[in-house]
């Protein structure tokens, strides 16, 4: 299986955005390791500040693709109302030598959202610079998350997630806290009839070093998006519309101030993310492994997302086996069924091409 939107390479995107945005709203905010121009975008005069950053992690593209969607909409003559009332600042893609490797760290292999503090790479300099020059009120920290997840325990796949991230190791509610919950509830309720318990909290530790947690301490509310798997979806064609949905209903309440009238108790009733999934089981499979020969197997598979000619390619790996696994397959099935003998030597990480 492979998918051709999940990559979104800076050439492609830069090209894109030249058409969205005026050349005079588009400027160069940093350059990444490799010396590629980190993009930035103003949009709006409103007095209140909204700085949003995508494609931190190279290898999360859905959420850089809604906010083109988003362009598009400001572009066609949409949305334009929220824009009497907030400055924008759009930084799409954050990382782009990950973006262009398909990988989750910069060309230093270092995870960005490790480095909030630390600031040891350009990527880094980049967004702090821009936090510390246009002083956002509101940050929109957008990511990707992996198909592993459930929203609540063994519940339905985490289509979308949210965090308002700590500010301290006690996770106390500080006012600028209080205004993402409060946010995110508001999202949260305006999706819940499309996306039925689909939608998941992350349980924040606080870490300093990861950004969300830094600017909220700095005092900017700070709401964590995680466009995560709809069933099937590998393309995250309809996670994308979602994203896109949650992310103008986030600048709409903030926009019309209307969060205030959403509970930080919902927040906290948002059922937590449980790494309860994988991409694939397969029953019925006769397992070697080293001397011993187990029959009667399930094996887990989960994809590896590869760069391959400019598509992703999704190959599917060992991850385990048992009798009686307790994890839930996005698809399963029976070894017969499959084009495949019935019989697998088992190694963690082996590629098992079953279709
Ligand atoms: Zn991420």
């Amino acid at each position: 299986m492979t998918s051709a939107n999940r990559y979104l390479p800076p050439n492609t995107l830069n090209k894109l955005l030249k058409v969205l945005v005026k050349s005079e709203s588009l400027l160069v905010i940093g350059k990444s390791v490799n010396l590629l121009p980190i993009y930035g975008l103003r949009l709006g005069n409103g007095p209140v500040k909204v700085l949003m950053w995508s494609q931190m992690h190279g290898n999360e593209s859905t959420t850089t693709r809604a906010i083109i969607g988003i362009l598009e909409e400001f572009k066609s003559g949409k949305a334009l109302k929220i824009l009497d009332q907030l400055s924008l600042f759009i930084i799409p893609q954050l990382n782009p030598d990950g973006s262009k490797a398909y990988r989750r760290c910069n060309a230093n292999d270092v995870d960005l959202n490790r480095d909030a503090v630390s600031l040891t790479q350009p990527e880094s300099v980049a967004l702090k610079g821009v936090f510390d020059e246009f002083k956002p009120h509101f940050c929109f920290n957008l990511h990707g998350q992996r198909t592993i997840f459930a929203a609540g325990k063994k519940g339905k796949p985490s289509t979308l997630s949210f965090l308002s991230p700590a500010v301290n190791h006690e996770g106390s509610i500080t006012q600028a806290r209080l205004k993402a919950m409060q946010i995110i509830v508001a999202i949260k309720n305006n999706l819940s009839t499309s996306l039925r318990n689909q939608i998941g909290r992350y349980d924040g530790a606080f870490n300093i070093n990861c950004v969300g947690d830094l600017f909220t301490s700095l005092g900017a509310t700070t709401v964590l998006f995680e466009a995560g798997h709809y069933p099937m979806d590998y393309d995250r064609d309809i996670t994308l519309n979602f994203v896109q949905d949650a992310i103008m209903t986030g600048l709409n309440v903030i926009a019309k101030e209307d969060y205030i009238h959403f509970s930080a108790n919902e927040y906290q009733q948002i059922p937590e993310n449980s790494k309860d999934y994988v991409d694939i089981i397969v029953h019925g499979v006769t397992i070697s492994d080293g001397n011993e020969t187990l029959k009667n197997q399930s094996l887990a598979l989960q994809y590896e997302e590869v760069l391959d000619n400019n598509k992703i390619l999704f190959q599917p790996k060992c991850l385990g086996y048992g009798r009686n696994l307790d994890i839930i397959g996005h698809q399963t099935f029976l070894i017969s069924d499959l084009n495949i003998p019935d019989s697998i030597e088992f190694k963690t990480g082996k590629i098992i091409e079953i279709f």
